[in-house]
């Protein structure tokens, strides 16, 4: 297998540490509000690694973690702004996080470790950096050194000039240099914090990934992967940390980082008005037809995400569903998995597939049935033939807006206590087609069976 390394920018031939625990780890999301589209790139990209290197090494025998940050001041920002409590924010963005990438067809990673279950390992991360000289206290924040680690820039390979310019780095009173980053910060009284040697403060997001790294898959783990705007400063400071906690042992022996998406030609924002989450495109699209947009480019390229693309990746799964329905699945197509050990090559492992279709509509079993092998190992043909068109076709005829307004107008009538409403709606909703499910945190909603 060869894969992209951001740290030698070059293909590299993969060689895991140990074959029979390869571990990856992917930066997730932070949980203050719903993923956008750009957000799935690297959970879908990172999900075909995971499910390559099950292929390769055994299932048993490759561990993926893909933390949750539910510490940020993002998330304390958006819990005022609601009124709610940062427990309830996390959680309810957690909750739909699941339901969405669960509906892109990825597997859930091995491990999910969550920042706030690791503040105890953060606190030992940076008392060891004090120790060793890499990290200083000023005014109830903790620093890391920037100029006490020699190797710092290495993976980015920017100069530290270019560093200051594309970080804004904030020179502050307590710090000793401007790029010095935070790894501990003063919580007021009304903000989430900890007990810590430098007073009651939370940890720096760098940080975070550095300790989870090291307390679920050790000093140093095999691919640590994320989108291309985290390579600098994110994973440039996990780097630091660990590197320099961890007497030079590096983090990663291989980095790979996704390009970034677009909508329709344009960057994604929110006074564009093109912000697509993940949650409404799945009202729209099929999961499927969701993932097998994101691979048709290779994960490096820039991508554009447009309907047109959306309506050829449906058709192409209609036919992959109508060819291989009740069928079992045959001998993995080697090209597929050449494609695939070959950084990632999802166009070409897609192209070996539409040849398989092409020898299977011209009546080849064989090609039908690998078809379906090579399709499921990359997370396609999750379902039957049946259930796609049924899911497909529903989906298409039910007014997604119409059904969330009125479930806005049922948690209103709730609110109010007017259950008699409350149940009209739901009974209104039903009558669409449309099933809801209400949870503590939301109400969701699918096509009925
Ligand atoms: P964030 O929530 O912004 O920290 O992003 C979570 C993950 O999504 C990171 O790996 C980002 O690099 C990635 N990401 C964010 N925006 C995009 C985008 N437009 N295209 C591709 N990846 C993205
Ligand atoms: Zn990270």
């Amino acid at each position: 297998m060869k894969l992209y390394n951001t740290k030698t920018r070059q293909k590299n031939t993969f060689t895991p540490i140990d074959p029979a625990n390869v571990r990856m780890y992917v930066c997730g999301p932070t949980v203050y509000d719903l993923a956008h589209i750009g957000n799935a790139r690297p959970v879908i990209i990172f999900d075909v690694l995971f499910r390559l290197l099950r292929h390769t090494y055994g299932t048993g025998h490759v561990t993926y973690a893909r933390n949750i940050t539910d510490i940020d001041d993002k998330i304390m920002a958006r819990a005022a702004r609601d009124g709610k409590t940062i427990a309830e924010v996390t959680a309810e963005t957690t909750a739909i996080f699941h339901g969405d990438v669960a509906a892109l067809g990825t597997l859930a990673p091995t491990i999910e470790p969550r920042a706030t279950d690791h503040v105890v390992q953060m606190i030992e991360l940076i008392s060891t950096l004090i120790e060793k000289g890499n990290a200083y206290e000023g005014e109830g924040h903790v620093l890391f050194q920037v100029s006490s680690m020699e190797d710092y820039g290495k993976l980015s390979g920017r100069s530290v000039d270019d560093m200051i310019a594309g970080a804004r780095v904030e020179v502050a009173p307590y710090k000793k240099d401007p790029m010095d980053f935070v790894l501990w910060k003063p919580s007021e009284d009304n903000e989430p914090g900890w007990e810590s040697p430098w007073g009651r403060g939370r940890p720096g997001w760098h940080l975070e990934c550095s300790a989870m790294i090291e307390e679920h898959l050790g000093e140093t783990i095999d691919i640590h992967g994320g989108g291309i705007d985290l390579v600098f400063p994110h994973h440039e400071n996990e780097v630091a940390q660990s590197a320099c906690a961890h007497e030079g042992a590096p983090l990663a022996n291989y980095w790979l980082h996704n390009g970034f998406l677009q909508v329709e030609g344009e960057k994604m924002s929110k006074s564009l008005g093109n912000f697509r989450t993940i949650h409404e495109l799945l009202e729209e699209w099929p999961g499927e037809a969701m993932r097998l947009q994101m691979m048709m480019s290779h994960y490096r390229q820039p991508m554009d995400w447009t309907e047109k693309a959306g309506k050829e990746a449906q058709s192409t799964l209609d036919g992959w569903y109508r060819l291989t329905d009740g069928i079992e699945p045959g001998e993995m197509p080697q090209g597929v998995i050449d494609a695939l050990s070959d950084d990632l090559n999802t166009p070409a492992a897609i192209a070996e597939l539409h040849k398989l279709r092409t020898e299977a509509v011209q009546g080849n079993a064989d090609a039908a049935a690998s078809l379906k092998a090579g399709a499921q190992l990359m997370g396609f043909l999750g379902s039957t033939a049946t259930e796609w068109e049924s899911g497909k076709v529903a989906k298409a005829d039910i007014d997604a807006d119409a059904v969330e307004a009125l479930i806005a107008a049922r948690i209103e009538a709730r609110a109010s206590k007017d259950f008699a409403e409350a149940d009209r709606i739901r009974d209104e909703i039903v009558a669409m087609g449309v099933e809801i499910m209400d949870s503590p945190e939301c109400t969701t909603w699918k096509v009925a069976k």
